[in-house]
């Protein structure tokens, strides 16, 4: 069984043929959800829960199996799949779920303690368009402390990229410190325009020291 939420035309509870059914079957299929709703275009699709590694449509064509989605980068995870149509702000859809995995850290690890509430309030400023170029990258800086080396990702024709394939490293104790990175990292990898289009530009004025100190 697999719950789909989000933007298809009929959300709901489905039961699957393990190995056989595809995430474009589930997405699309009459029997299952029926289509993007309004008749809209598939942006992203969280294949396995709020933890697993985002997909775009180059992954539609998977089945549901656990390995070979596990080597297309991500999981099939908890069996919640939720679907984001074009309309879908990604930076907003990364920090719903970011905002929730910093939430259920119960404090033991350092790394999801701290760093699941800094990705989360640095996420909050840039989706607040108070962001800047810096805190992008320092966005990955944060979650390479909670998962250190590659991080899991999908494939992209589009963006010529290679997917990274599942698990990754972690320095918690439990899956919820890299849980609040997975979003983050995703919605980043393979939307990173959707990002800088909401920060801001910081122009340097250049300063220009006058001789004798004239002013
Ligand atoms: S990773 Fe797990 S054990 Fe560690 S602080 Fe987060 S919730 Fe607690």
């Amino acid at each position: 069984m697999v719950a789909v939420s989000g933007h298809v035309q009929r959300p709901g509870v489905y039961e699957i043929v393990n190995g056989t059914t595809t995430f474009r079957d589930l997405i699309y299929g009459q029997e299952f959800c029926g289509g993007i709703r309004n008749g809209n275009q598939l942006k992203a699709f969280v294949p396995g829960g709020g933890s697993a590694p985002w997909f775009v449509p180059d992954q539609l064509d998977l089945p549901f199996e656990g390995r070979l989605v596990g080597a297309a980068g991500s999981m099939l995870g908890s069996g919640a799949v939720m679907v984001m149509d074009h309309t879908t702000d990604i930076p907003a859809a990364a920090l719903t779920l970011t905002r929730f995995y910093a939430h259920e850290s119960c404090g033991k690890c350092v790394p999801c303690r701290e760093g699941g509430t800094w990705l989360e309030r640095i996420l909050s400023r840039v989706v607040d368009g108070k962001g800047t170029e810096a805190d992008l990258d320092q966005l990955l800086e944060v979650g390479a402390m909670i998962c250190p080396g590659a991080f899991p990702h999908a494939s992209s024709e589009e963006l010529g990229l290679e997917a990274v394939p599942f698990p990754y490293k972690m320095t918690t104790i439990c899956f919820v410190g890299p849980s609040a990175y997975a979003p983050v990292h995703s919605a980043l990898t393979l939307f990173r325009a959707e990002f800088e289009a909401k920060i801001v530009k910081r122009t340097m004025i250049p300063v220009t020291a006058m001789a004798g100190g004239e002013q």
